[in-house]
């Protein structure tokens, strides 16, 4: 049996438990391997064979994927439960995983709460990422409500390295403790107790945190939704439920697969009028009393829905190169978007190389009107010097800039820097 040192996964069964990638850069700093290292060699112990195509990348990436539910967390979890003796398991990522088809989307890649740090070195205690500041819907800690960084405070670095060269707390970039700010808080750093747009998911974090917490709930949540569809078809007479939340519930019923995103979830408990944590567990009745008091338009701002567009790109693809034809000079990529009504950010992701084309286009002709213009303001200048000195006077370079600016219209700087060329090569002779 391969062994490894007994490292605990921090704070398990908490809602404060340890991240699968934050463990994996402890463990592989106390390995004295990198953590690319220290992921390979478990992946080589499993009993889990991975095909070739499994590839594991690094960086960032990696870091998210093992931050996530997949078969690579799962298989990494096992073993290291496996070889190392202690419970790995995260069990709000699980819970979650049980109920909602995606939940990939919601997490990112490390974050921090300074003060939780600070607390951590002050008790003497090892430091570690927790998973609540992976999920994405999760802005600020919940201890301390301060804002989490995503970046060191001294050196603006992003933490996203694998070398493990140090222990995890450290700036990956310039080594200062992740527990300093550059600046001390002030109280309009600190949010208000009742200012926490992620309420709901700390819940899960919290009720969910230990094993055998939650039991299986009375039916599965589509059959909840069904149920729910059911009641609102019954109630739907009475003034006090809003059509349009029985429309939205309607559709998650219908559609359910495509509905099961956490975000999704998250918008129809809130319709509900109930937490997330009840929705997934699926272990209440409905309560005609609470659907009343929501309504699709009072949705908070971070679960709004967001509008589709429907776009017909071929149109818009025509549409561009005529225009782009008969344009004397090659337009900017945001000249093109204004003119078709749409977003750069969608020309760049829909017409990628039409993209590409058109910013270099733009770029090659700026700069051979650039050098034009340079060449042109040097020959005004060198005529102009020429001609005053044939008539026996001498010129300022003011004098030279007022008439050449009259007579050639060039930019500024161009017209001043070619003077000063042809000014400066004329007294050194
Ligand atoms: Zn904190
Ligand atoms: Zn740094």
């Amino acid at each position: 049996m391969n062994k490894l040192l007994p490292l605990e996964l921090l704070g398990w069964g908490t809602s404060d438990v340890e991240s699968l990638p934050s463990y994996m850069l402890r463990s592989a700093y106390w390995h004295g391997v990198s953590g690319s290292m220290f992921i390979r060699h478990v992946l080589d112990i499993s009993e889990h064979k991975f095909k070739s195509n499994d590839t594991w990348r690094l960086g960032k990436d990696g870091l998210i994927t093992l931050a996530r539910v997949n078969l690579l967390s799962r298989v990494t979890r096992q073993t290291l439960r496996d070889s190392t003796g202690h419970e790995m398991s995260c069990e709000p990522l699980d819970f979650l995983e049980r109920h909602v088809r995606d939940i990939g989307c919601e997490i990112g890649g490390f974050r921090w709460c300074p003060e939780c740090f600070a607390e951590m070195e002050r008790i003497g205690a090892p430091l570690y990422f927790k998973q609540i500041w992976h999920m994405r819907a999760v802005i600020r800690c919940p201890v301390h409500r301060v804002c989490l960084l995503d970046r060191c405070d001294k050196c603006g670095s992003a933490q996203e390295s694998l070398s493990a060269r140090l222990l995890v707390g450290s700036c990956v970039n310039c080594s200062q403790p992740l527990s300093k700010r550059k600046h001390e808080l002030v109280p309009a750093d600190i949010a208000p107790s009742w200012d926490c747009a992620a309420h709901d998911i700390l819940e899960i974090f919290e009720r969910a945190s230990r094993p055998g917490m939650v039991g299986k709930g009375m039916c599965n949540l589509s059959d909840f939704v069904r149920a729910v569809e059911e009641f609102l078809k019954r109630e739907n007479k009475k003034p006090q439920v809003c059509p349009e939340v029985h429309k939205f519930v309607e559709k998650y019923a219908r559609n359910w697969k495509t509905h099961c995103r956490l975000i999704s979830l998250r918008r129809l408990a809130y319709l509900m009028n109930l937490t997330l944590f009840q929705v997934l567990a699926c272990a209440h009745h409905v309560n005609p009393m609470l659907l009343t008091t929501v309504n699709l338009n009072h949705l908070p701002e971070h679960l709004e829905l967001r509008k589709k567009t429907f776009r017909h790109h071929e149109e818009i693809f025509q549409k561009i190169v005529k225009y782009l034809e008969e344009q004397e000079n090659p337009p900017t990529l945001k000249q093109v978007a204004e003119y078709a009504n749409v977003s750069t950010g969608y020309l760049s992701h829909r017409f990628h190389n039409l993209a590409k084309k058109i910013v270099e286009n733009h770029r090659d002709h700026e700069e051979r009107r650039r050098l034009k213009d340079r060449q042109n303001a040097q020959s005004a200048a060198v005529g102009f010097f020429t001609v005053v000195r044939e008539s026996g006077r001498e010129a300022s370079r003011k004098e030279a800039y007022r008439v050449l600016r009259e007579e050639t219209g060039l930019p500024k700087w161009v017209l001043k820097n070619a003077i000063q060329t042809v000014y400066a090569a004329i007294h050194f002779e």
